[in-house]
């Protein structure tokens, strides 16, 4: 089935009712049928639902719908992306343990991995997403996980997808992309060779910055990956946490099993079931509105190119950005998504612009339907002094737009306004 229709009916079999929307199913707990369907159920004998902190079954529809869209076949969801992606990293490092990260990564991720997994005695080295020479230096044998965008926030650069994937496997370890900004729509990490692909779902999943989610993905067939692998012996050996099961001989996609068995039990950031409900309706248009978000970015990257008070338009659906054919390469139909950032003069000109719009907004996220304006330099970079910013790609000028799906001429209209207060 094509994806249009994968994302309004994969995952969902009506109940008896008939209901033709996924019902929410506001419930803790479920009833068993009587304690041997209990005993079976925790013992992995039958499947079924037990409680919400470990499954419910409307965050099932939209597990099976997304990892429908990404072409895997099992998805986790979890209370928020920054969840998914902690969950990933836990469910095979330990303390002694690495994991190598694109420099180029999200803030959250960034501090994640610099700061919170190193007090679980998880060490983090950082590659650079544009110069893959970095990489495999940085790899040794307590190395568990190789995590990177697809389309990277803030910077708006482009992953070599294959490259990485190529290295990853040549070495035996799990390779990770977060598909945030790029989305299943533009990008199938998986069809790349790459084994896992995480979301903050919050951004463009829900699509109208209603309700924080994370997904957890993952591809066909990982267990041949693992089986017999040291790197990941806990998968292996018996699991004194549930009653030694070996996850490798479960014939069942296992990594998301295992987040499933002993993170969501143990840490707890289950989604709610009407967040999963939400990310289900934001799935029904994704396709279409990834499409207009893509290209009214375009018109507006184009529009800003051709302004004289314009230093610098990052996207990489423009013909001059040095990501554009690797955009071409990995992202359908060259669509570039909807977040782009352009540099004029001075912090101050900057802020004026970001003061000016009246149809964009200053808020830190992205993926919304209604359009977003930052100013890195004074917001999400505020700590950073005037070297800092240009080593982190942050120029003082520079601003952060994700464009949302008002009309297109609207927002040129809007920006050439606060463009002619500077
Ligand atoms: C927002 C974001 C996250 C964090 O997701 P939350 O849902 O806010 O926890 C992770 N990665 C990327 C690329 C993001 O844009």
């Amino acid at each position: 089935m094509h994806e249009q229709t994968l994302a309004i009916h994969a995952g969902y079999e009506k109940d008896t009712q008939g209901t033709m929307a996924v019902p929410i199913y506001q419930s803790t707990a479920y009833q068993f049928r009587d304690s041997e369907h209990a005993a079976n159920l925790f013992a992995l004998k039958e499947l079924g639902n037990i409680y919400t902190r470990l499954m419910n079954p409307t965050t099932d529809v939209f597990e099976k719908r997304f990892a429908a869209l990404e072409g895997g076949v099992a998805a986790i969801g979890t209370a928020s992306g920054m969840a998914a992606i902690f969950y990933t990293i836990a469910n095979i490092a330990e303390a002694g343990d690495n994991i190598v990260v694109a420099s180029q990564v999200y803030g959250g991720t960034n501090t994640l991995a610099t700061h919170t997994i190193k007090r679980f005695g998880i060490e983090a080295r950082f590659f650079d997403v544009n110069d893959l020479s970095t990489l495999e230096p940085l790899i040794d044998e307590k190395t568990k996980l190789i995590l990177f965008e697809s389309l990277t926030n803030p910077s708006i650069d482009v992953a070599d997808i294959e490259a990485i994937a190529e290295i990853a496997n040549e070495h035996g370890i799990l390779s990770c992309v977060d598909n945030t900004v790029a989305t299943p729509v533009l990008c199938k990490p998986l069809s790349y060779g790459i084994d896992l692909v995480v979301h903050s779902t919050s951004k463009y999943t829900t699509g109208q910055g209603l309700a924080l989610g994370g997904i957890i993905v993952e591809r066909d067939n990982l267990v041949e990956k693992i089986k017999g692998n040291s790197r990941y012996y806990h998968f292996n050996e018996p699991d004194a946490s549930y009653h030694g099961l070996v996850y490798v001989d479960v014939p069942l996609p296992i990594f998301t099993l295992r987040v499933r068995l002993a993170l969501l039990r143990d840490l707890g950031g289950a989604p709610s079931p009407f967040n999963s409900w939400l990310h289900i309706q934001g799935l029904e248009t994704l396709p279409l509105r990834m499409r207009q978000h893509s290209a009214s970015a375009l018109a507006i990257a184009e529009f800003l190119e051709s302004h004289p008070k314009v230093k610098k338009v990052n996207y990489p659906g423009l013909k001059s950005s040095p990501h554009y054919d690797l955009a071409q390469r990995y992202f359908k139909e060259g669509m570039a998504s909807g977040l782009l950032s352009f540099e004029v003069e001075s912090k101050e000109a900057a802020q004026r612009i970001a003061d000016s719009t009246e149809i964009f907004s200053v808020v830190v996220n992205i993926g919304d339907s209604k359009s977003i304006i930052t100013h890195p330099a004074s917001t999400t970079h505020q700590q950073l002094n005037k070297e800092e910013l240009e080593a982190a790609g942050v120029p003082e000028g520079l601003i952060r737009l994700s464009v949302g799906l008002e009309d297109t001429q609207d927002l040129i209209e809007d920006l050439k306004r606060a463009l002619a207060k500077i």
